[in-house]
């Protein structure tokens, strides 16, 4: 991906359970540029989850004393549990030049956008409603009461849309990250990630006699 600052950007994907954010944001992660951040959390671990990969699964006591400390990025309560973001691990990889991706609620993602104004948010959505639910219910992964707090949660989600910068909707997961590697792309071109390009070409040397002189040369 061409960009011209070294530093990375912080990408924040939010979308109701069933958007099938996560699927996409595996296939954006074969690509070394883009880093994901792992959240902490005090929902309990799924068949098949691991820890440190999915999640950093935690107790309330240890959620509590690390937003106490200050480590954490943003927080949210979702449909019972408690998540967070590292503030630590996304500095770090923004100073390394990556692209951070934050699968997170929108709670969280606004608390983000008061901090990193420069964030850019992208809600991701199925292409119908009835689809967010067949996907939810197909997965298999909770009970008919968590599925339908989650189905409330997204109807409150949704309302949100009008605050994030772009809407994607994910009809197939390869389309879906397509579009999302063609956002950080164009994100990557906006003259405020570009300000020592921008100082190059006011800089000193720029006098009009001596460059066509050297243009004929
Ligand atoms: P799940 O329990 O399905 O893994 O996640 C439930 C919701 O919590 C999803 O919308 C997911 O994006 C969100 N989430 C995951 N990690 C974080 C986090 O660190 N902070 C916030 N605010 N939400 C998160």
């Amino acid at each position: 991906m061409a960009k011209m600052d070294k530093r990375g950007m912080l990408v924040i994907i939010s979308g109701p359970s069933g958007s099938g954010k996560g699927t996409v944001v595996k296939e954006l992660c074969k690509n070394s540029d883009y880093s994901l951040s792992v959240s902490m959390t005090t929902r309990a671990m799924r068949l098949g989850e691991v820890h440190g990969k999915d999640y950093f699964f935690c107790t309330e006591e240890e959620f509590v004393a690390k937003r106490e400390a200050g480590e954490l990025l943003e927080h949210a309560v979702f449909v019972g549990n408690l998540y967070g973001t590292s503030k630590a691990y996304v500095e770090e990889e923004i100073e390394k030049g990556k692209v951070v991706i934050l699968e997170i609620d929108v709670e969280g993602a606004l608390q983000v956008k008061e901090k990193f104004n420069d964030a850019v948010l992208i809600f991701l959505m199925p292409p119908t409603m009835i689809q967010l639910c067949h996907r939810l219910v197909n997965r298999n992964t909770e009970n008919k009461l968590t599925i339908e707090q989650r189905l409330i949660r997204a109807k409150k989600e949704i309302k949100y849309i009008p605050e994030y910068d772009y809407l994607v909707i994910n009809d197939e997961v390869i389309n879906a990250a397509k579009k999302i590697e063609t956002i950080a792309s164009a994100e990557y071109l906006k003259p405020h990630r570009n300000e020592s390009s921008i100082e190059n070409f006011k800089g000193d040397e720029f006098d009009v006699a001596s460059i066509l002189l050297r243009a004929y040369e």
